[in-house]
């Protein structure tokens, strides 16, 4: 069983999808992650529609500007009558936004009250300086147990804080031309503390979008670098992935 825990399929063309949803249906899970709205309808049509495909319920920082209370009660509906989405995210920060920080800060925490209030995992995209996401994260968890670090993309002294806080990081396709620090990172973390995803079609792979089907290449990468058996790593993934999103 190969999980991707982060990707995009309602933004694969449509004759792309049909041909991926087709080739995961047999060993593969996918958590589809929206990033507004429109995307969060469209991933809950695949997660009611295909039982390997699960939402990831997101509002990404590039859509701060249209946020409203309403779409927090729209979701609230959302997640009760869904029963395929089984987390929040992605959710975060990103100084490449249109909004400034404080804007983002209070967004992502109506998120995170929405991910507790309805007991879900969190999944968190975060390019932003430093651990300010922690402070954040601080003001709402005694740990991170049920935070999801995406598209880890940081060295071993942040990945030390996540882990020593109980939390779970996801590697992506971007550690197959990983620079040392991240590497390191990888090397670093705890089969516990892991998930693995592709971030497809966004995340590049010579140039051409990759799909949900290349987290094959990551589960390789990571069990030779690791030194560990390919079926060791599914099985660790897979008790990561239903002890946090409980599918
Ligand atoms: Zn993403």
């Amino acid at each position: 069983m190969f999980i991707d825990s982060h990707c995009h399929l309602t933004s694969l063309n449509r004759n792309r999808r049909q041909e991926v949803l087709q080739e995961a249906a047999q060993g593969y899970r996918l958590i589809d992650s929206s990033i507004d709205p429109n995307s969060s309808l469209a991933s809950i049509a695949l997660s009611d529609h295909f039982p390997f495909v699960y939402t990831a319920l997101g509002f990404h920082p590039f859509s701060c500007d249209i946020f409203s209370q309403e779409i927090i009660s729209t979701y609230q509906t959302l997640i009760d009558e869904h029963k395929g989405i089984i987390a929040i995210g992605e959710v975060g920060l990103d100084y490449k936004a249109s909004l400034g920080v404080s804007v983002q800060e209070d967004v992502f925490s109506r998120f995170i009250r929405l991910a507790k209030g309805r007991n879900l995992p969190l999944c968190i995209h975060n390019r932003f300086e430093g651990t300010y996401v922690l402070d954040i994260l601080d003001k709402f968890y005694s740990n991170y147990e049920t935070v999801v670090f995406h598209c880890f993309s940081y060295g071993v002294d942040f990945l030390k804080r996540i882990v020593e806080g109980g939390g779970n990081v996801s590697f992506s396709l971007n550690v197959l031309r990983a620079k040392e620090d991240l590497r390191l990172a990888l090397l670093e973390c705890p089969l516990e503390n892991m998930l693995l995803e592709t971030d497809s079609p966004y995340m590049k792979i010579k140039g051409q979008e990759s799909t949900p089907l290349d987290i094959e290449r990551v589960y390789n990468y990571v069990s030779e670098i690791k030194n560990i058996s390919l079926d060791e790593l599914k099985m660790g993934i897979l008790k990561n992935s239903e002890r946090i999103f409980k599918f």
